[in-house]
C-alpha cells in the first residue's frame, strides 16, 4: 500500500491534542475536498492511504517496541473523530485497522506474531482487517458457521464471512471460525493471517447507503489452509477474543460517530441565523446538546479503557449516544437545508447516508443496549454502577 521509501513523518507518541491537531490539518487538507470523490468509489484513493501511513495514523495505540506510534485510547479517538468530521469511510477504515486488527494481535498475539503483523500494520505496509460476521451471524456471533479443522499442515478453514470491512485491500485478516458448532462459542478459534493464502478469495464487493468509500465485502474460505502458527490465542478462546476486540472497537466508531454528528452540526448551523423562526434555532440548540452527550460520553469510555478500569458499559452507551446523536443531527439538518440538502453530492445528504450506518456496524443499538442492561444488572467483580 505504502512505498517503503516514503517515511513515516509522525514522531514518536505525543499527547491527544497533537495528535488532534495533525488529524485536523490531515483531514482539512486531504480528504474534505476528496469527500464526494470517495464517496462514489469503492475503496480509498491510494494517495490517502499514503496519507494516512505518513502521518502515523496507521500505528496509533500499536507500542514503539512492535514498530507503532504509541498512542491511547483518547488520542486515538480524537484522531477517529476528526478523520470523521471530514469523510466517516476514511475514519472506518482506520477504526478497523486499529481496533479490531492491530489490538487483538498486540493482546492476544504470541511475540512472533506481533513481529510478524504490527510493524507492517504500524507503516501501512499492509492494511487490516476482522472476519466475524456472517450472513447467518452477525448479531449473534456465536452462531457463525465457518468450520475449521486441524489438519497435519496446521488448520484448514470453510466457510462464509459478510459485510468485512477493509477485507479486499488486506494484508492481515483475523478470521474466526468453529470446529464444531454444537459447542456455541467454546467451539470457536480465532486465526491471523495474511489473506494470499490458497482458497481465500474476496467473493463481492458490497454497495452500500452510506460510508461507501469503505470497502465492505464477501470472503470465501474454501478449504484454506493456515499454518500452526496462525492460531491466535488459546484454542476455544475465539470469541472471547472477538468481543474483546469489538469492546475496544466500539469506543473508535462512537468517536467516527461523533465525528459525523460534528460534522452534521455545523453543517446544519450555516443554516441557521440568529432571527431565524423558534423550531429552527431549537433544532439546532437540540442538536448541540446531544453532540456534548456524544463528546462526553466518548471522552468517560475512552478514559477509563486508558486508566484500566471497566470500560465495556461507557463503550456500549458512547456507540449508543454518538450514533443516534449523527442519525438525529444529520436527518434534522437534512430537513433544515430545503431541497438543496438532497441533491446528489450535497454535504447534507452524504453525512445522513452515512449516518444511518453507525448504528448497525460493529454492534446494532439494540445490542449495545442488552450490553448496558446486562452490566447494569450484574455489574462485572469489583464494578458499582
Ligand atoms: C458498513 C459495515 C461494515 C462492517 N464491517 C464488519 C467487519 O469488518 N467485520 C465483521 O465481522 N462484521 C462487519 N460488519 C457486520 C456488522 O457487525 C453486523 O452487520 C452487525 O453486527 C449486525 O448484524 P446483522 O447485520 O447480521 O444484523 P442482525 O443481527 O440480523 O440484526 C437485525 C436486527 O435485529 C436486531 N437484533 C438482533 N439480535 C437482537 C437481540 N438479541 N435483541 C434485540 N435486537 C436484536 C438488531 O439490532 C437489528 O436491528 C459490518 C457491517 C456494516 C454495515
Amino acid at each position: 500500500m505504502r512505498s517503503s521509501a516514503e517515511p513515516v513523518a509522525a514522531g514518536p507518541a505525543t499527547g491527544t491534542d497533537a495528535w488532534r491537531e495533525r488529524a485536523r490539518r490531515f483531514a482539512e487538507r486531504d480528504l474534505r475536498s476528496r469527500a464526494v470523490e470517495i464517496d462514489r468509489s469503492d475503496g480509498l484513493p491510494l494517495v490517502v492511504r499514503q496519507g494516512l501511513a505518513r502521518e502515523g495514523f496507521l500505528g496509533l495505540g500499536i507500542p514503539p517496541r512492535w514498530g507503532g506510534q504509541g498512542g491511547d485510547t483518547r488520542a486515538t479517538a480524537a484522531v477517529l473523530e476528526e478523520l470523521a468530521a471530514a469523510d466517516a469511510a476514511v475514519a472506518v477504515e482506520v477504526a478497523v485497522h486499529l481496533s479490531v486488527c492491530a489490538q487483538p494481535i498486540l493482546q492476544a498475539g504470541t511475540d512472533v506474531q506481533r513481529q510478524r503483523y504490527l510493524p507492517s500494520l504500524a507503516t501501512g505496509e499492509r492494511l487490516g482487517a476482522f472476519a466475524l460476521s456472517e450472513p447467518g451471524a452477525g448479531s449473534d456471533a456465536a452462531a457463525l458457521r465457518t468450520r475449521y479443522r486441524r489438519t497435519a499442515d496446521g488448520f484448514e478453514l470453510t466457510g462464509t464471512k459478510m459485510f468485512i470491512s477493509n477485507a479486499a485491500s488486506a494484508g492481515v485478516v483475523l478470521l474466526f471460525a468453529t470446529h464444531d458448532p454444537s459447542l456455541g462459542h467454546r467451539g470457536i478459534s480465532a486465526f491471523v493471517a495474511p489473506p494470499g493464502i490458497p482458497g481465500f478469495s474476496v467473493a463481492q464487493r458490497l454497495e452500500k447507503l452510506g460510508l461507501r468509500g469503505s470497502e465492505t465485502t464477501e470472503l470465501v474460505l474454501e478449504h484454506a489452509v493456515l499454518p500452526p502458527d496462525a492460531l491466535l490465542g488459546p484454542e476455544g478462546e475465539g470469541l472471547r477474543i472477538a468481543l474483546t476486540a469489538l469492546s475496544g472497537g466500539r469506543v473508535g466508531i462512537a468517536a467516527c460517530a461523533l465525528g459525523v454528528a460534528r460534522a452534521a452540526f455545523e453543517e446544519m448551523r450555516r443554516n441557521v441565523r440568529a432571527d431565524d423562526a423558534d423550531w429552527r434555532r431549537h433544532r439546532l440548540a437540540r442538536a448541540f446538546a446531544q453532540l456534548e452527550a456524544s463528546r462526553l460520553a466518548v471522552a468517560e469510555a475512552a478514559a477509563r479503557r486508558d486508566a484500566g478500569r471497566e470500560f465495556v458499559l461507557e463503550a456500549s452507551v458512547a456507540k449508543l449516544l454518538a450514533s443516534r446523536a449523527a442519525v438525529a443531527i444529520a436527518s434534522s439538518g437534512l430537513e433544515l437545508a430545503g431541497a438543496t440538502g438532497v441533491r446528489s453530492g450535497a454535504e447534507a445528504e452524504r453525512l445522513f447516508r452515512d449516518a444511518r450506518v453507525f448504528p448497525i456496524v460493529e454492534g446494532t443499538s439494540e445490542i449495545q443496549e442488552l450490553v448496558i442492561a446486562r452490566t447494569l444488572l450484574a455489574p462485572p467483580d469489583g464494578r458499582t454502577v
